[in-house]
């Protein structure tokens, strides 16, 4: 199997050429990579995509790095801590120590004077729209997986340890969004349907909006099993360009029905066939299919499990933090 590992380290910066970037991922992404950095703040890290540098608009996606956490580790049955940035109520780790985490990652945005507003999500495709002031006063959380706002000080905010985080700004009418998209909510077409309650609600024109793609779980990392697959299949006549290996090889195949070969165990295997899903990919689709200019998509090039020092996976390690993606008017 040809490995899709990304080669960048240990300065991810300075290797973002496409060059570095698998053939095939490169045609998938275009030239989306060039624009994302990693900004220096006090202790912690930013990722920044530079499609989104609107002198009215904050906007960032959080690394593991410089918080108030500690994570327990094990090296060959040694104990040790880390200091973490988990900026979401995970069971390890105390109220406390979040809340002060998000107040760093406020800080490092230059967001100190918005109010942050988080979700509880449940990986369905619910839009929430933010625009009253006391919205981050309510004590009983939001329930969704979308926030959308035309109101300042807002920090929408998505946390994520393997899904896609999606950013998206519209320079016309100055309005914001954040979107939780994994594999549940890519199936259901949640980045699509956020970019219709933004035309509905505020007016937004899709060829106005921009869309960053945040760090994710990449096509490398992502091995799916039959399940997933005929969900995707059975909603998306394209699903089959967002999967590696096995989709791709049997459905070659001349074979009009290659789904049921998916379950099948070779002779001498444990268990059913697996493939590898792209969910930069996948999103990227269903935002042009929304309307959305392919110039104007911006996929970052990290792969969250490839790179522990700077993200969070929960299908990496457990436990483990989660990271957060926020965007604010001014
Ligand atoms: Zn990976």
């Amino acid at each position: 199997m040809e490995s899709r590992r990304y080669s960048i380290a240990p300065n991810p910066m300075s290797r973002l050429a496409t060059s570095t970037i698998p053939k095939r991922a490169q045609s998938r992404a275009q030239c989306s990579e060039k624009p994302w950095r990693l900004r220096r703040a006090g202790k912690l890290t930013v990722v920044e995509c530079a499609a989104l540098d609107f002198p009215w608009l904050i906007h960032g996606f959080s690394t593991r790095p410089g918080g108030a956490s500690r994570l327990a580790r094990r090296h060959g049955g040694r104990h040790t801590a880390e200091t973490v940035l988990n900026l979401g109520f995970t069971d390890w780790d105390s109220r406390e120590n979040v809340l002060e985490n998000r107040r760093r990652w406020m800080k490092a945005l230059g967001a100190g004077n918005c109010d942050l507003i988080a979700l509880k999500q449940f990986h369905s495709d619910a839009i929430r729209t933010v625009n009253s002031p006391g919205a981050s006063s309510n004590p009983a959380p939001l329930q969704g997986d979308a926030l959308i706002s035309r109101a300042s000080r807002r920090l929408l905010s998505v946390q994520t340890a393997d899904c896609i985080p999606i950013l998206l700004a519209d320079p016309e009418r100055r309005a914001v969004a954040a979107v939780h998209a994994g594999w549940l909510g890519t199936v259901k077409r949640i980045a699509a349907k956020t970019v219709g309650r933004m035309q509905m609600e505020f007016g937004v024109r899709s060829e106005n909006l921009f869309a960053a793609l945040g760090p994710g779980i990449g096509a490398c990392c992502y091995e799916v099993g039959p399940d997933v697959v005929k969900e995707f299949a059975s909603q998306f006549a394209d699903a089959k360009d967002w999967f590696d290996d096995v989709f791709e090889r049997i459905s070659s195949d001349d074979d009009p029905n290659p789904l049921p070969w998916l379950s099948m165990m070779p002779p001498g295997h444990e268990r059913p066939l697996r493939t590898h899903l792209d969910l930069h990919a996948a999103n990227r689709a269903i935002l042009l299919a929304a309307g959305l200019r392919p110039e104007n998509i911006f996929s970052c090039p990290f792969c969250v499990s490839c790179r522990p020092e700077l993200f969070f996976s929960y299908r990496r390690e457990r436990p483990t933090g989660r990271l957060m993606a926020s965007i604010a008017l001014h």
